[in-house]
């Protein structure tokens, strides 16, 4: 939950600007910045701005506005990346299962090459 958010979270760093990133595309909404570890040639991930941790705490606190807005910055980083031809992935790691690392909510684009299939 927003209550639990974790202000000093790498990403909330990235995001006041303490921590320099890769930006690849920024609007009100979002943020998405190249990966420090990519793992296929364009790896971007994309963030909202607000303190959500989980999909639970952005589908209950966010507006809708600022979930369109986060979604569309998805769409649109693919595009301009020129991944919308050849095609690319979105992950999102959710929770310990999954090993989010980071707790503030991301989507990650992989893309570049032919990617292998998806593994779970
Ligand atoms: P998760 O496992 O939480 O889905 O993924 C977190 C991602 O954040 C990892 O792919 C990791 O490489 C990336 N990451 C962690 N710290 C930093 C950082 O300081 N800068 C950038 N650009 N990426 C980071």
């Amino acid at each position: 939950a927003i209550a639990d958010y974790d202000d000093n979270n790498i990403f909330a760093r990235i995001l006041r600007g303490e921590i320099p990133n890769k930006t690849v595309y920024e609007d009100q909404w979002a943020l998405a910045f190249h990966d420090i570890n990519p793992q296929a040639p364009v790896h971007v991930l994309v963030i909202p701005k607000g303190r959500y941790v989980s999909w639970a705490d952005f589908s209950k606190q966010a507006s809708t506005e600022e979930v369109a807005g986060f979604v569309r910055a998805v769409g649109t980083v693919g595009e301009m990346l020129g991944l919308e031809a050849p095609g690319y992935r979105l992950l999102a790691n959710a929770g310990l299962d999954a090993h989010q690392e980071v707790p503030h909510l991301h989507v990650h684009i992989f893309g570049g090459r032919k990617l292998g299939p998806m593994l779970v």
